[in-house]
């Protein structure tokens, strides 16, 4: 045990260096913001006495121009300085779980701590601090946590199998109670046996049907709340098709948050109604549309359904409109919101149906002017809560652990494990292969079914797929298993409370998914999963404590904490002009909403009174951030619009190109380097794609480049989409006229990503971005990643050493220990002037 603590205590957990990480990224931001503020005082007192000082001198033309332009650009400077601190700063907040608590933490000493951290980064002095904080928390959380340490009557979990090993549960609640443990069980493979149409009528919503109907046709919009499971998204759409809702060619759509959902939901629809997919029955989800003119019934994302008002602003060829898994809350569906809400009024057959897991429901009928509630009372079993005694240092070894606890103490039933993205899910399936495959014929056999939005749509089916007799199944899920599918036979979820947010930042613009806490909203979600065939069991990877103290109650809706870029272009190009009274169900901070139209503005989409450009017109047409329209629109004035179609197609599968195998890196790294242009990331990303091009399109080629083949088969995709939208918007697809001049291509994404032009520090080996002022560095997988010439171990390691370009622009910052720049190329500092003269001025 003392082991066990002094490995928790040290500081390697997982979960609370990405606390640490939110933490530190809020306390960053504050420190920024005041060492702005400080900056600005120091910088007008210099000017203050730089005048006083020569006001009595006759000073030439230049001297006057020059004090007069530094003048404009800190009254400039003050100016945002002050909308920054009016703006309702409150409105946005970063995760604070880690540090609301009363008593737990002194808030003054870690910021000290963080700050001075800061200062002397260089010195390494943080790791210390780091696992000192972290010390404390746990101290904290012992003293505070009436089940740690003593718990003798706490129900001991019982381990037959390598006790070293072995997490320590305690039972601690039981989800729906008083559920009848007694209700009829559907066992899986009972019902894989049952006709298609008896497990149809097999779902709680099914006796419902015709009440549901009724009441459709009695009233325009209504909110339907039901368990995950029962029925709403497969059967709802059925149901409505049966009744007569698709006479006339109409079209019955249904929106999905995500989506391998949208996918997912519609192939089994198809099944159900044994037609093919992407004919009666078909989905649409960005740069893939799978549906034809025969196509009634239609599953997509929120994005498409939010796109498609761009050509059909009433929505004219569909007679109701369902939108699902509202309690999600994502941008795409809060946006949602308000514009069907609008349209109903003046369509008032159009039928408009909310749906959602149990959550919010009373707040979704107040929103739609007090809308009925249709509630489907679920199949509910219990479900015992199980809770770690002691923080856990590393979730994901835990859930190994645990999976493999369960699968040899426990009944039949499959596990479901909620991890927080594709790594994490590819690393945990990797530790469990290796530890089946250790232990060989001594277990029954483990299926292991990963489930995550970039898996091929073949291996997604394998999760619904029945468990054989004698074996279990393990599907390792994103939170798409929290409520947008349902797989059958899940009897033990393990949830480490985690889940990854997007999170933004308008005062420095700085965007970036971070691991974060769930919300206990979700936690029970997730929990619930374990009880649909019959009483579960959920391990949660934390402590009781921790669930009661250091757990938000809901999730904060996106539209909070995201970047209103693409979202303010696709208002404004429906007409949507005043957004500030934009009916939002909860709306965006004021100041996120400013930051988005300054930023189009820069780009040219909007003019000076914040009308839509010609140039904004096209923007909007493209599924894609701003930044990323602006540059592909501006190649066609460069030349190049070919290239950099490529590059950009390329860029949203930046993070799955090179693969590297553990046993081959150093063949990985070479092949990788060989890519490598000395521009920088675009222009290598471009090299990738022709050589590939260029073989037709070869899956060997990827494999001896140690490419993966699927994510450049996603970039081709993305790329003839793209080369549609660009002939759409009467951009002439040609090539570069000098193919071995990069310029034009490095112009085109400039004009597209001027806010992300960084100049290099003193010091050479960090950069300053030039309009918000941050430090950050070259990530190490960038192809302009260098050594600094003095480290020895770096010389000997052989990677490229050598001086930094002055002028760099990246694609992305991501957080870790640092801001690191991910995609970077190096920039001239005078295309700045050219692509952005209303942005950038010339010092005389
Ligand atoms: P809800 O929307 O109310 O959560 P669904 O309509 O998604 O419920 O699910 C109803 C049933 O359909 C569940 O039993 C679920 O397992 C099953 N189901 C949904 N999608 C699939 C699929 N792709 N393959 C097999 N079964 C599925
Ligand atoms: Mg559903």
């Amino acid at each position: 045990a003392a082991d066990r603590r002094r490995e928790v205590a040290a500081g390697a957990g997982e979960d609370k260096a990405r606390a640490l990480n939110d933490l530190r990224d809020r306390s960053r931001q504050e420190y920024l913001a005041k060492r702005e503020e400080q900056q600005l005082l120091i910088r007008r007192r210099q000017l203050e006495e730089e005048k006083a000082l020569f006001r009595n001198e006759k000073l030439t033309h230049r001297e006057r121009a020059d004090m007069e332009y530094r003048e404009r650009l800190l009254e400039l400077a003050e100016q945002r300085r002050r909308l920054d601190t009016e703006a309702k700063v409150d409105a946005y907040q970063m995760p604070e779980s880690y540090i609301q608590e009363k008593g737990k933490l002194d808030r003054n000493k870690v910021d000290a701590a963080l700050y001075g951290r800061y200062e002397d980064d260089q010195n390494g002095a943080f790791v210390s601090e780091q696992d000192q904080w972290e010390e404390h928390q746990i101290r904290m959380a012992k003293q505070l946590d009436p089940t740690a340490g003593g718990g003798d009557d706490a129900n001991p979990y019982d381990f037959v199998f390598d006790e070293e090993q072995h997490i320590q549960f305690v039972m601690q609640q039981t989800l729906n109670k008083d559920a009848d443990k007694d209700a009829p069980r559907v066992d899986p493979r009972v019902a894989k046996q049952m006709s298609m149409q008896q497990v149809r009528q097999s779902l709680p919503i099914w006796p419902l049907r015709e009440d549901l109907i009724a009441a459709i046709e009695e009233f325009q919009v209504i909110i339907i709340v039901g368990e995950t499971g029962s029925g709403k998204t497969t059967q709802i759409t059925q149901y409505l098709h049966e009744a007569g809702f698709t006479k006339g060619g109409k079209k019955i759509g249904c929106t999905q948050p995500r989506r391998v959902a949208a996918m997912s939901v519609a192939a089994r629809v198809a099944e159900e109604m044994d037609v093919k997919l992407g004919y009666e029955v078909g989905y649409s989800i960005r740069f893939e549309d799978c549906t034809s003119d025969k196509t009634v019934i239609k599953y997509m994302t929120d994005g498409m359904l939010l796109r498609e008002f761009m050509t059909e602003p009433d929505l004219a060829s569909y007679s109701v409109v369902m939108i699902d898994e509202a309690h999600d809350r994502t941008l795409h569906t809060d946006v949602l919101f308000g514009l069907v809400k609008d349209i109903a009024r003046f369509r008032p057959d159009l039928k408009l149906l909310i749906s959602s897991a149990t959550m919010d429901a009373q707040k979704f009928s107040e929103y739609f002017d007090d809308a009925p509630i249709f509630n489907i009372p679920g199949r509910k079993f219990p479900v015992d809560i199980y809770y770690t005694k002691a923080p856990e240092a590393d979730y994901l070894q835990a859930c190994v652990s645990t999976v493999m606890q369960i699968h040899i103490t426990q009944d039949p039933g499959d596990i479901l494990v909620f991890l927080t993205g594709q790594e994490e899910i590819e690393a945990a399936q990797e530790q469990l292969q290796a530890t089946t495959r250790a232990l060989g014929s001594r277990i029954r056999e483990l299926i292991i079914a990963p489930i995550y939005a970039s898996l091929p749509s073949d291996m997604q089916a394998k999760i619904f797929e029945p468990t054989p007799e004698g074996a279990r199944k393990v599907v390792l899920a994103t939170n798409i298993a929290e409520t947008s599918i349902t797989i059958d036979g899940i009897v033990y979820v393990i949830d480490p409370g985690f889940c990854k947010q997007n999170s933004y930042n308008p005062r420095t613009g700085m965007e970036s998914l971070i691991v974060t806490p769930a919300s206990r909203a979700s936690a029970n979600q997730r929990a619930g999963r374990a009880g649909r065939v019959g009483p579960g069991k959920c391990f949660r990877l934390y402590t009781a404590w921790a669930y009661e103290n250091e757990l938000e109650e809901n999730t904060i809706p996106e539209i909070q904490r995201t970047n209103l870029g693409s979202t303010v272009l696709l208002l404004k190009s429906l007409g949507i002009d005043d957004l500030i009274d934009f009916d939002f169900m909860d709306a965006p901070p004021a100041e996120t909403l400013i930051r988005a139209l300054e930023q189009l503005y820069a780009l040219g989409a909007l003019n000076d009174k914040g009308q839509l450009t010609k140039l904004g017109r096209r923007m909007a047409e493209f599924p894609a951030d701003p930044m990323l329209s602006r540059a592909l629109l501006a190649s066609e004035q460069y030349g190049c619009p070919e290239e950099v179609a490529s590059v950009v197609a390329m860029l949203s599968v930046q993070n799955s190109i090179f693969y590297r195998p553990k046993d081959k890196a150093v063949h990985a790294d070479k092949a990788r380097q060989a890519f490598f242009h000395k521009s920088g990331d675009h222009m290598t990303l471009l090299h990738v794609w022709t050589q590939w091009a260029e073989t037709n399109y070869s899956m060997q080629w990827c494999y001896d480049n140690f490419i993966q083949y699927r994510s450049m088969k996603r970039a081709h995709a993305v790329r003839d989409q793209l080369v549609a939208l660009m002939e759409r918007v009467e951009v002439a697809m040609v090539p570069n006229a000098d193919p071995n001049d990069p310029t034009p291509i490095l112009k085109a994404i400039t004009a597209g990503f001027f806010y992300h032009a960084c100049r290099i520090t003193r010091s050479g080996d960090a950069y300053r971005n030039i309009k918000h002022n941050n430090t950050v560095v070259i990530h190490p997988t960038s192809a302009l990643h260098r050594k600094p010439v003095t480290d020895q171990r770096a010389a000997q390691s052989g990677a490229p050493m050598g001086a930094l370009p002055k002028w760099v622009l990246y694609h992305e910052l991501v957080f870790t220990s640092r801001e690191f720049m991910r995609q970077v190329s190096e920039l001239d500092p005078r295309w700045l002037l050219e692509v952005a003269p209303h942005f950038y001025q010339a010092k005389e």
